[in-house]
């Protein structure tokens, strides 16, 4: 059992400088009337998280340091603000990390991934969830099932982002698709793309493993472009018709120009993620002559219900990409593990308050 018992402190992984985590004791925050507090129990490390922690900025976005990282996190509810209704002490929680003003034109709409005025977790100038307790609102939480790990909960983030991709995309049942790049959102997007229906899951990445876990969470068809050409094979598998729906999460300008060539007429084009470069040259004519569109993704919006839902219906064996487990104290570790061992390392876990048995 998980004590929710009142913190004195809050021991939290603080970024100092580039490449610099220093452990130190925070007080946390006085909860506002419609505010939890919430114990970390898992948070996972994100491909911006490593950025921020290498470079200390990605783009315009610069980090002030001191910073908080992480904002893939799951945990306890310890207490809750006089106007809290959906909670109470000892809930278990999946914390969605954009709390966003839910007043301006485009939080009205139901886009409130787009919202100018979003504080998002570990996304400066807001710290994040490298923390055993975080103060945050009650709208930005969501219940989470018993059979539904910490771990599950805190993957939920990522997998938001697949089911973004679809839900931008429109997948339909039937739906042939093409992920290029396998990283943790690549992996998301195929079981995201499996729930909303796709057939055939044809995926490409130059790491074998990669491409095993692809296997193992439903993808069809597998390619390593090291090994043979994207192209071809794709039209290989699709009987020469190509692909209804490409999402790219590889951020590579070749990638991207490479997959209009095996997007059926009609279809498009999804890439998720940050390009690798600035600017990207595209084939926009070939695009007109098969008029492919162009959708983009950026964060999600109305996804954690589903997400949950998808955890809790055991379909997906989403566990499969927990290959690192770390405390708290050895955040830096962790995080120098995620930089430097893309490799092996897919989903890196830094549990705050207590390591599961099993490490
Ligand atoms: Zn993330
Ligand atoms: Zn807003």
């Amino acid at each position: 059992l998980i004590n929710v018992s009142l913190p004195d402190s809050s021991k939290t992984a603080v970024l100092r400088d580039k490449l610099k985590v220093e452990i130190e004791n925070q007080i946390p925050r006085e909860i506002g009337e419609e505010e939890v507090l919430v114990k970390v129990m898992a948070v996972g490390i994100c491909g911006s998280d490593i950025h921020f922690y290498e470079h200390g900025r990605i783009g315009r976005k610069a980090v002030t340091y001191p910073f908080v990282l992480g904002h893939e996190s799951a945990g306890v509810v310890v207490k809750v603000g006089k106007n809290v209704t959906s909670f109470k002490k000892g809930d278990r929680v999946a914390v969605e990390p954009g709390v966003s003003c839910m007043k301006c034109e485009y939080c009205k709409k139901g886009r409130y991934n787009i919202c100018p005025n979003v504080q998002f977790l570990s996304a400066p100038p807001t710290n994040g969830s490298f923390t055993q307790y975080i103060v945050h609102p009650e709208h930005f939480l969501h219940s989470i099932p018993d059979d539904v790990s910490f771990e599950e909960a805190a993957l939920v983030e990522p997998l938001s982002v697949g089911i973004q991709a679809c839900k931008n995309a429109g997948v339909m049942p039937g739906d042939d698709i093409l992920v290029t790049g396998l990283g943790p959102i690549g992996l998301m997007t195929i079981i995201a793309a499996k729930e909303f229906g796709a057939k055939k899951i044809i995926v490409s990445d130059i790491e074998p493993l990669r491409l095993v876990l692809a296997k193992k969470l439903g993808a069809t068809h597998f390619i390593n472009p090291k090994e043979e050409q994207l192209t071809s094979k794709v039209l290989g598998i699709t009987n020469g018709n190509g692909v209804d729906i490409s999402f790219d999460t590889s951020g590579q300008p070749f990638v991207m120009n490479e997959v209009i060539q095996v997007i059926k007429r009609g279809g498009k084009v999804v890439p998720i993620g940050f390009p690798v470069t600035e600017t990207v040259p595209l084939d926009i004519t070939q695009m007109i002559m098969k008029e492919i569109s162009l959708l983009t993704v950026y964060r999600f919006a109305n996804t954690y219900p589903l997400g949950i839902k998808m955890m809790a219906s055991k379909k997906y064996d989403c566990s499969l990409l927990i290959t690192d487990h770390f405390s708290l104290d050895e955040a830096e570790l962790a995080l120098e593990k995620a930089r430097t061992n893309k490799q092996t390392s897919i989903k890196i876990m830094v549990y705050p308050n207590e390591l599961p048995a099993n490490r």
